[in-house]
């Protein structure tokens, strides 16, 4: 379907012209004609379907078209750099228009509270916001939201994951009854339902291949124990030259800082990023991969959702993400809006049981291929048993060497941020 067919505003055209979006995608289709009618909608819908300007292109719409007061939407989002992420792509596709939008997370400096305050307090037409900070605003009284006509939250489940959901509704508290509420998740776990009940009035629901990979995404896994997995990735970086942009996740800022680390040492041109940099280098480091400068970039969780990077090459799990749908947001970040990627995972034996409730959600079996001869032999893939009795299995464990995430307790959540 053609951008032309829903009847959007020209300079908003003439945008989506210039970012060469030729035709909308599946979500995109479905859910453009059911926000410019004016309805709440649920719209379960992963990164990389193009979910972003599905909520965007109408809100942008309705700003063009209606005369308003003040802020009109205010988007709700987890984190930081999924707000710079919605605010650049508004930017663009209101390129033509003269919508003001301003993404207001924590972790700047001075500076930017007291442009968040006057953009709060003034109202911008679009506020994209991380629930803490927008609340230690709302607190100081200056916050303006009488005027709101939507409501956006993005990337609802992560939010909740994240502890948001008192947050989230005392923030509501502040915006007229009157408005329109779009919700967006990648699942639909009862605790989404729950507060889509709370929030959304009589709501359209769209759902576009829940948690299922991109297609085109090829998934590789191997068997390997903790002590084999900086050798393997480098092995499987070694023929990968021509691959421009790679992201490694790891399970803890730690492992982050280590694989750089060792990764540097063999002149891999490598960067780490996690919850531990301060902000204005975790935009530089960001910049850096973005503009390619950085061609492998390792990190923590904080990139895994949401986050448009565009043209990665591959993803390698050096860890199992430890909740089933983080996998298909990580393998996400490879075939974005119809491009071919590769996602390549390492599991150790204490990470079977993950992988495997990864494969029941994504209702296919991957082969599990062995570490390539010259690293010793890895892990048995064993199915667990339903009780997960088998987790652990003795036989899977190296009896020699590191083997660090066997301290791990197997229901323990690393530090994933
Ligand atoms: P999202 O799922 O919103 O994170 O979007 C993924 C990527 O797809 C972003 O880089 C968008 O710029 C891009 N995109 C969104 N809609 C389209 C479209 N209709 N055609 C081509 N690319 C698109």
């Amino acid at each position: 379907m053609k951008f032309k067919e829903f009847g959007l505003n020209e300079k908003l055209l003439e945008a989506i012209g210039y970012m060469n979006f030729e035709k909308a995608t599946e979500i995109q289709e479905k859910a453009i004609p059911v926000i410019m009618e004016g309805k709440d909608l649920i719209g379960c819908a992963q990164t990389g379907t193009g979910k972003t300007a599905a909520f965007v292109l109408p809100t942008l719409h309705q700003i063009a078209e209606e005369a308003h007061n003040g802020i009109h939407t205010l988007v709700l989002v987890p984190t930081r750099e999924l707000a710079i992420q919605i605010d650049q792509q508004i930017q663009g596709l209101a390129y033509f228009t003269n919508t003001e939008s301003l993404a207001v997370y924590g972790g700047g400096d001075g500076v930017s509270w007291e442009q968040e305050r006057r953009a709060l307090s003034h109202g911008a037409d679009i506020i994209i916001a991380t629930p803490g900070r927008l609340i230690s605003h709302l607190n100081n009284g200056y916050v303006r939201f009488e005027n709101v006509r939507h409501l956006i939250l993005d990337e609802a489940d992560r939010m909740l994951d994240i502890g948001f959901y008192e947050d989230i509704l005392k923030i509501i508290g502040y915006l007229p009854k009157k408005r329109q509420s779009l919700l967006f998740s990648a699942t639909m776990a009862p605790k989404i339902r729950k507060l889509a009940q709370q929030i959304l009035h009589d709501p359209l629901e769209i759902s576009i291949s829940v948690s299922k990979p991109a297609e085109g995404v090829t998934q590789t896994v191997y068997m390997a124990h903790e002590d084999q997995k900086t050798p393997l990735t480098k092995h499987i970086l070694k023929d990968k030259d021509n691959f421009r942009s790679i992201i490694i996740f790891c399970s803890t800022r730690r492992k982050v800082e280590q694989l750089t680390r060792n990764l540097k040492r063999s002149h891999y041109n490598a960067q780490g990023i996690s919850s531990d940099y301060e902000q204005e280098e975790r935009e530089k480091v960001l910049l850096d991969f973005k503009s390619r400068k950085t061609r492998i970039l390792v990190a923590t969780d904080v990139l895994s959702r949401g986050i448009d990077i565009k043209d990665i090459n591959l993803v390698i799990n050096y860890d199992v993400p430890g909740d089933a749908e983080d996998y298909v947001h990580r393998i996400g970040r490879t075939a974005r809006a119809e491009t071919k990627g590769m996602a390549i995972t390492l599991i150790s034996s204490d990470e079977m049981y993950k992988f495997h409730r990864i494969e029941k959600l994504i209702e296919r079996e991957l082969e599990k291929l062995p570490p390539p001869a010259e690293l010793g032999e890895g892990p048995q893939w064993e199915t667990p048993s339903p009780k997960g009795k088998n987790r652990r299995s003795k036989s899977n464990f190296r009896k020699k060497g590191n083997f660090k995430g066997r301290k791990k307790g197997p229901g323990k959540k690393p530090e994933n941020t």
